[in-house]
């Protein structure tokens, strides 16, 4: 994978109040095409391994459970500058804080319930893409 494809996870507050194909239609407007994608649920081993990266802070083991509490979409996507471009279409960590007309300020409610999640690199983008998804599983 090169630097044109990134990871995202649309999170199980989106999920509950019925947005993740809201959210996919924003995606795709955006002009980030869809690599691979499926609705799955993670344990809650299963998310602390994925944010293992926070494993420091304060909030990991919130995060880990909210991340096992219900239904997510992770999908991999592509378009030039594809982690820059999806940071900046989600919005700020925070949805107080984020510009007007990003998924996360459209969609999220909170800082923990913050709707979306995006690989902040590329390396990061090619771990979080292979933590969810087989070569049989993405077109290309
Ligand atoms: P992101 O890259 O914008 O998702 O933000 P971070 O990498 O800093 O944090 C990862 C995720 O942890 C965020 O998307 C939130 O879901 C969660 N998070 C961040 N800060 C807090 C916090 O203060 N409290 C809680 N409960 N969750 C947080």
């Amino acid at each position: 994978m090169t630097g044109n494809r990134t990871f995202t996870m649309i999170k199980p507050d989106a999920i509950e109040k019925g947005v993740g194909g809201a959210i996919l239609k924003q995606i795709q407007e955006a002009g980030f095409k869809i690599i691979a994608l499926k609705q799955t649920k993670m344990s809650p081993e299963q998310a602390g391994k994925f944010y293992f990266i926070h494993c420091e802070r304060p909030f990991y083991a919130d995060l880990c459970s909210f991340m096992s509490s219900g239904a997510i979409i992770p999908a991999i996507l592509e378009k030039e500058n594809a982690v820059e471009d999806f940071r900046k279409l989600i919005g700020a960590t925070n949805p107080a804080n984020a510009e007007p007309g990003t998924i996360r300020k459209n969609f999220a409610e909170s800082i923990d319930k913050n709707a979306i999640h995006g690989s902040d690199s590329n390396d990061n983008a090619i771990i979080e893409s292979n933590f969810f998804f087989s070569e049989l599983e993405r077109i290309s």
